[in-house]
C-alpha cells in the first residue's frame, strides 16, 4: 500500500487522454447515466498513446487501484461529465461516483495455476471456463448507522465482513449501541463467479485449477457456468478465518473490473500451410480408417472397432440449425460396457487427451453440480445459491469422457437425458434459472455391476441405466474379456513391448546405454506408437470439424433407409413389446456417416460411408441385443428388463416350480432340471437363471437339494 502513495498523481495525463479518446463515449454516459454508466477503455487504444500512454498503461498494471482513483479525479477535475435528472437536478456527482472505468483486451493473459503473491494488488488478465455462479444479490458498501438518539453514522464495509462502528461518530454523542438503516445505507449488485483453467489449456490429466472473482454493479448477471471467459481485474487478497479465528493464510480473489466473453471455440488449434498439406495427404489415403483408429490409445492392443468408433465421434457429425430455430444434434455418443480391466479408463484417457477440448469426471465424482448442472446451497458464500456446471456445461463443444457411469447419481441420470439429446439443461431452483448449454459428445464407460458381463441378463440392468438413456447414444459396445490363447498372448506381448522399451529409456537418461540413439528408440517404440502423432491428429479433427461439411447421396442414403427399415422388421418380428429401434437409431446412421466421410474431407457420403457405418452399428447391435438363446437379434434386450429368451425362461421357470411343489412349496432340483431339459433349456441356462433369481431374492435354495418361490 505504501508504495503506492509514492506515485506521482496522473490525474491531468489521464485527462488528456480521455479527452482525446474517450470524449464520446463519456458524453454517451452524461446523456444515458444510469443506464449506461461504465465507460471502456481498449488497452491498445492506451498503450498507442505516445509516451504518455505508455507511462498509464504502466501505471494501470503496477498500481491499478490508485490509477482507477486518478481516472475519477480526472473525470472529475475536467468536467468530462455532466448530467441533470428528470427534475433538473445536477447530479453530476453522483455520475461521477457511479461511474465505472473499465480496461478490457489486455494483451499479456497470467494462467490461474501461475497466480503468484507478486500478483497481488496487481491489474492481471485471466482466461477460464465458469464453474459457477452465485445469484446476484445487493451487497452492502456503506453501512448507515443510528444511534439511540437518533444520530447517523456512515462506516465503509471491506469486502466479505460486515463491520459496525465501535460507537457514534457524533462528538457529543456516547452511545455505543448502533443499529443499520437500511433506507440510508448504499448498497451494489454483486455476484461471485469461480473460473477454472480451459480443459485445451490443460496437460493431458492434470486437475484444473480455479479462482474466485467478485463481480459488482453492471457486470453482475452476465455470464452463465460454462460460459468461456477472459477477467481483467485486480488480484485481492483476504484472510482466511477458519474456527472464527483469523488465520495467517489468505485467500486470492480477483475484484473483476471487465469481463470479456470470448467467442472463440475450437478454431484454438493452429493450422500451418503445411499441416494442410499433411492433412489432405493423408485424408486421400486409402487406409485412413485404419490409421486414425491405430493411432487412438497405440498402447492399448486390439479393439479396433471400438477405436474406429471413437475416431468417428471426435470427427463428429454435423450440427445443424433448421430455419424454424430447431437444431439436429451432430454429436455422437458412445458407451462403452465391459468386464473391469479391460483397458476402458485407459481409452478414455486417451481421448481426452487427444481432442481439442476434453473433460473426464467419473460417475461418483465428488462434485456437487455431478455430470450436468445444479444449483446448490454454498457454505462457503454464507447460504447464497450458487449454480454449478457440471462435466458436459464444461466440455461444451467438446468431448466428455465419463467413467464408471453405472455409479453415477440418481439426478444425474435423470438430467442426462435431457443433456445428451437437447444439448443443453435447464436448471430452476431458487432465485436461479438457467439453461446452460451441453453440445459435446459423451463417451461413456461402465462396469457390470455384478463384476463381470453376463450376457444373458440385458445391459440396462446390469449397467443401472434405463433404456431411455441407452437409446441415446449411438453406438454401445461391450467388451468382453474372455480368455483366448492368441488374443492374450498378443497383448502380453504388447504390454511388455511398451514396458520395456519404456524401462530402456528409463535407464538410458540415467545410464546411457552404448549405441542407443534416437532412431534405436523409435524403431523400439513403434510397435506402441501412433502412426499419426496426437499433434497431427489434433490438427487433422481440428481441420476437418473446421472446413468439411459432406452432403448426402441418394445411394447412401437408400442404404441407410433400407437398413433401417431392416432393423425395425426386426424388432417387430422377435417382440411384443414397443420398438426400441427409433427414429434415433436412424440418426445416429446419418450422423456417423457424415463422420465417415470428414474423415475423407470428402464433399459428399457415399456407398462407401454407409457401408462402413452400417458395418459398425450392426456389430454393436449384435453384442448388446443378439440372444444367445433364439440365435435371434433382440433389439428388446437393450429396452426390455430381461431377454426374450431371458424372460420365457423365468417364467416357465417359476411356473415348473410352482408345479411341481409339494405341500411346503418345495420342489426338488432334479425333477425341476428333468422338467426344463425337456423344454429344450440347457442346464447352463438353468443354473445361471436359478443363480439369478436367488440373487435377486425371488426364490430361495433351502437344504436337502430343493427350490422354494418367495
Ligand atoms: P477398466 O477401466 O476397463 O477396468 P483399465 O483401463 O483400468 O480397465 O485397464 C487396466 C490395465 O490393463 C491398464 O493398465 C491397461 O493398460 C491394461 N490393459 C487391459 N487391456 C489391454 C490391452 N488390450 N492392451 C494393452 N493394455 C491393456
Ligand atoms: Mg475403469
Amino acid at each position: 500500500m505504501a508504495e503506492e502513495l509514492e506515485v506521482i498523481d496522473r490525474a491531468e495525463e489521464w485527462s488528456g487522454f480521455l479527452k482525446k479518446k474517450y470524449k464520446s463515449a463519456l458524453n454517451k454516459i452524461s446523456r444515458e447515466y444510469p443506464s449506461t454508466r461504465s465507460l471502456e477503455i481498449e488497452y491498445d487504444v492506451l498503450e498507442k498513446y505516445g509516451k504518455t500512454g505508455i507511462i498509464l498503461a504502466d501505471d494501470l498494471l503496477e498500481h491499478p487501484g490508485k490509477t482507477l482513483g486518478d481516472i475519477k479525479d480526472a473525470i472529475r477535475s475536467a468536467n468530462l461529465v455532466s448530467g441533470k435528472d428528470i427534475e433538473g437536478c445536477d447530479i453530476t456527482e453522483d455520475i461521477i461516483k457511479g461511474i465505472n472505468i473499465r480496461f478490457v483486451h489486455l494483451p499479456r493473459k497470467t494462467s490461474i495455476r501461475d497466480i503468484r503473491s507478486e500478483h497481488i494488488n496487481k491489474f492481471i488478465s485471466v482466461d477460464g471456463i465458469v464453474r459457477r455462479v452465485t445469484e446476484v444479490r445487493p451487497r452492502l458498501v456503506i453501512g448507515a448507522f443510528r444511534c439511540a438518539n437518533g444520530h447517523i453514522t456512515r462506516k465503509v464495509q471491506d469486502y466479505g465482513t460486515y463491520s459496525e462502528p465501535d460507537m457514534c461518530g457524533n462528538a457529543e454523542c456516547t452511545q455505543k449501541k448502533l443499529e443499520l438503516v437500511q433506507s440510508l445505507s448504499t448498497f451494489i449488485d454483486s455476484q461471485k463467479l469461480r473460473i477454472q483453467e480451459t480443459p485445451e489449456g490443460l496437460r493431458g490429466g492434470e486437475q484444473p485449477q480455479t479462482i474466485d472473482i467478485d463481480c459488482v454493479d453492471d457486470i453482475c448477471g452476465v455470464v452463465a457456468p460454462g460460459d468461456r471467459i477472459i477477467i481483467n481485474g485486480i488480484l485481492r487478497s483476504v484472510q482466511r478465518i477458519q474456527n472464527g479465528q483469523k488465520s495467517t493464510v489468505f485467500d486470492l480473489y480477483i475484484e473483476c473490473n471487465s469481463i470479456e466473453i470470448s467467442i472463440k471455440e475450437f478454431e484454438e488449434v493452429d493450422i500451418s500451410e503445411e499441416d494442410e498439406k499433411v492433412i489432405k495427404e493423408l485424408a486421400t489415403d486409402p487406409a485412413i480408417y485404419g490409421k486414425i483408429a491405430r493411432s487412438i490409445a497405440p498402447t492399448i492392443y486390439g479393439n479396433d472397432d471400438v477405436k474406429e468408433a471413437i475416431a468417428l465421434q471426435l470427427f463428429g457429425g454435423i450440427a445443424k440449425e433448421m430455419p424454424d430455430g430447431s437444431g439436429l444434434r451432430g454429436d455422437i455418443h458412445v458407451l462403452l460396457v465391459g468386464d473391469p480391466g479391460i483397458a476402458k479408463s485407459q481409452l478414455l484417457r486417451y481421448v481426452i487427451k487427444l481432442a481439442p477440448r476434453g473433460v473426464y469426471t467419473s460417475g461418483k465424482s465428488a462434485s456437487s453440480a455431478g455430470l450436468t448442472a445444479a444449483a446448490v446451497k454454498d457454505d462457503m458464500e454464507g447460504g447464497r445459491w450458487t449454480l454449478e456446471a457440471g462435466a458436459l456445461v464444461l466440455a461444451d463443444k467438446g468431448i466428455a469422457a465419463v467413467d464408471e457411469m453405472d455409479k453415477m447419481q440418481k439426478e444425474d441420470r435423470s438430467s442426462l437425458h435431457e443433456a445428451m439429446e437437447q444439448q443443453s439443461i435447464s436448471v430452476a431452483k431458487a432465485g436461479i434459472n438457467a439453461t446452460l448449454r451441453t453440445r459435446c459428445s459423451l463417451l461413456g464407460a461402465a462396469n457390470p455391476k455384478l463384476g463381470r458381463f453376463d450376457e444373458y441378463v440385458n445391459i440396462s440392468e446390469q449397467i443401472n441405466m434405463p433404456p431411455s438413456l441407452l437409446s441415446r447414444f449411438d453406438l454401445i459396445f461391450i467388451m468382453k474379456d474372455q480368455p483366448d490363447e492368441t488374443r492374450d498372448l498378443n497383448i502380453a506381448n504388447h504390454i511388455l513391448r511398451a514396458h520395456s522399451a519404456g524401462e530402456e529409456i528409463m535407464r538410458h537418461r540415467k545410464y546411457p546405454i552404448p549405441g542407443a540413439d534416437d532412431a534405436y528408440f523409435k524403431e523400439k517404440l513403434k510397435p506402441v506408437s501412433a502412426e499419426i502423432d496426437a499433434v497431427m491428429l489434433r490438427k487433422y479433427l481440428a481441420y476437418a470439424k473446421r472446413t468439411c461439411f459432406p452432403i448426402i447421396t441418394k445411394e447412401a442414403e437408400n442404404a441407410l433407409i433400407s437398413y433401417y427399415k431392416k432393423l425395425r422388421s426386426v424388432a417387430y418380428e422377435s417382440s411384443d413389446k414397443p420398438v426400441p429401434v427409433t427414429a434415433r437409431s436412424l440418426e445416429a446412421l446419418v450422423r456417423l456417416g457424415e463422420a465417415s466421410a470428414r474423415v475423407r474431407l470428402a464433399d459428399e457420403i457415399t456407398m462407401e460411408d454407409a457401408a462402413r457405418v452400417i458395418k459398425i452399428v450392426d456389430t454393436c447391435l449384435r453384442q448388446v441385443a443378439y440372444d444367445p438363446k433364439s440365435g435371434s437379434l433382440d433389439i428388446d434386450k437393450i429396452a426390455s428388463s430381461t431377454t426374450k429368451a431371458g424372460r420365457t425362461l423365468r417364467r416357465d421357470l417359476k411356473k415348473a416350480v410352482e408345479a411341481l411343489a409339494d405341500s411346503d412349496g418345495r420342489t426338488g432340483l432334479d425333477a425341476l432340471y428333468q422338467h426344463l431339459e425337456k423344454q429344450n433349456y440347457t442346464k447352463e441356462e438353468i443354473e445361471r437363471m436359478i443363480e439369478q433369481m436367488r440373487l435377486s431374492g425371488e426364490i430361495l435354495l433351502p437344504k436337502n437339494n430343493t427350490i422354494k418361490l418367495l
